[in-house]
């Protein structure tokens, strides 16, 4: 383990699974002053942020602009800009990696990376015992509490604890390989977007509008659908759906594409998650080749990197004291024991693989919040049913799939991880278990590190 003790096997709390809600439990609960280690299946931190190369970070404000995420998040914003890595909401995989990396070890917890937990049992002692996997062969590592932050809830059901997935039917949403492209003139790209308002899914660019200014800030570009009617009907384009979708990059002339779809993925199957990967890299291929030879702008671009795992939005859902739900999401509903604000519309792409579509539902009234208004997690989301001494965080939490679609954006990630290690570091403290601590005495402490509760 690479921190302050490298060869210890029993820890106050152990978080499973190092994406943005891993690594931020593991900080706050190294900060409240227990011996914590985070443990992750990838040679490094930020999980989908980085290993998928998702971007940018969706909003964390109400519709009139007031900020309802602090905390943690802004300081791995700040370790962003200070890196380079940051243009507005969008941020670099390299600076993520880094600044997550940094700030874990600074707060005293512990990594070990490459190494898969594969399941938890109960000592006789009341420990929890987590057996990792990893080159070295099996280990046990024990700890007083554990913080599932696997985005599937793997060692939570190991435990026990019962789960959704999907649909009605069970079926996910779509997964989706990302990918970044360099060398783009952006500024070309933005001409086009800006004369051909009726190809354009977002944005609408007005007449005054000047793509040089535009293409030295945050752009978020979905649709081409003349140009991708053509290609198809030449055979050049083999890829699902009617228009294409990027994001820059804070580095000009880098951009994300988040346009691949395959449908019927279930991320927790090895089999199903091969064909994604190999389907992905297929409609990738098609869309790089497509938007050489077609787009205005991508003349000279080409493939900079793809994700290292295909995309996975929706695994297992962890049943737990409350399920947080659309309801909660459209009624802008508060909780006594609100851990984080948040106002992001319901987002569920449909699991067939269909691709973005021309008439695809976009946010309407009944998904989002009423105006200026924002909806609130409680922290039962993150104690599941029949455990103790187990919290869960992240994209795994109780949830139907409507408010799965909501809480799912990595700043929320960041902001019920960072609960989570809280929470865990005042249980050990309180001599309670994470189940029935003071919600109040959470919260004062969430608030006290800048958390807007
Ligand atoms: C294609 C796509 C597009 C998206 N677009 C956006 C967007 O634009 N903006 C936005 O804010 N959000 C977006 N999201 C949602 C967001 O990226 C995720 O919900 C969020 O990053 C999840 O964070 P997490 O920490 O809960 O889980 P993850 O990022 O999934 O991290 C889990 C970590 O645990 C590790 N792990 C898993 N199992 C084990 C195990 N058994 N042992 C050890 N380690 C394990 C994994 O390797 C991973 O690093 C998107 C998601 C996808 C898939």
């Amino acid at each position: 383990m690479i921190g302050e003790d490298m060869n210890s096997d029993s820890y106050d709390i152990i978080v499973a699974g190092g994406g943005m809600a891993g690594c931020a439990a593991a900080i706050a609960a190294a900060r409240s002053g227990f011996r914590t280690l985070i443990i992750e299946n990838f040679g490094f931190l930020g999980g989908w942020a980085t290993a998928a190369l998702v971007n940018p970070f969706m909003t964390h404000r109400t519709s009139d602009g007031k900020p309802l995420i602090a905390g943690l998040f802004d300081e791995i914003n700040s370790r962003l800009a200070i890196l380079g890595g940051l243009l507005v909401n969008s941020f670099d995989p390299e600076a993520m990696m880094f600044a997550l990396q940094e700030m874990v070890l600074e707060s005293g917890a512990d990594i070990r990376l490459h190494a898969l937990c594969e399941e938890a049992s109960i000592a006789d002692s009341g420990e929890i015992v987590v057996l990792i996997r990893s080159k070295s062969g099996e280990e046990e590592i024990r700890c007083r509490r554990l913080i599932d932050c696997t985005g599937d809830g793997d060692l939570a059901v190991s435990l026990g604890a019962r789960f959704e997935t999907g649909d009605e039917q069970g079926l996910p949403q779509a997964a989706t390989l990302m990918f970044d492209v360099g060398g783009v003139d952006l500024e070309k790209a933005l001409q086009y977007v800006k004369d051909n308002p009726d190809q354009m899914r977002f944005p609408k660019l007005s007449p005054d509008a000047d793509p040089a200014v535009l293409a030295d800030g945050i752009i978020s570009v979905a649709g081409y659908y003349q140009l991708i009617e053509q290609a198809r009907a030449a055979g050049d384009y083999n890829a699902p759906g009617d228009l294409i979708f990027y994001i820059g990059r804070p580095r000009k002339g880098e951009v994300t594409f988040n346009t691949t779809h395959i449908g019927g993925v279930n991320g927790i199957d090895a089999g199903d998650l091969t064909r994604a990967e190999i389907e992905g890299r297929r409609q990738m291929m098609s869309i790089v080749a497509f938007v050489k030879k077609y787009v205005p702008g991508f003349e000279h671009a080409f493939l900079l990197r793809s994700a290292a795992h295909v995309g996975i939005r929706e695994t297992r859902r962890i049943i737990g004291e409350y399920v947080f739900n659309g309801a909660d999401v459209t009624h802008a509903r508060k909780f006594d024991d609100a851990i984080c604000r948040l106002a992001y519309p319901v987002d569920v792409h449909s699991g067939k693989g269909e691709g973005y579509t021309k008439d695809e539902e976009q946010v309407t009234g009944p998904q989002i919040p009423p105006a200026g208004d924002w909806y609130e997690i409680p922290y039962r989301c993150m104690v599941p049913l029949g455990l103790e001494n187990v919290l869960v965080a992240g994209r795994c939490v109780s949830s139907t799939q409507a408010g799965h679609g909501a809480i799912r954006i990595m700043p929320a990630c960041v902001a019920m991880g960072e609960a989570a290690g809280t929470a865990a570091g005042l249980s050990l403290k309180d001599g309670v278990t994470p189940r029935n601590i003071d919600p109040g005495k959470m919260r004062e402490l969430l608030k006290e590190t800048g958390s807007l509760l």
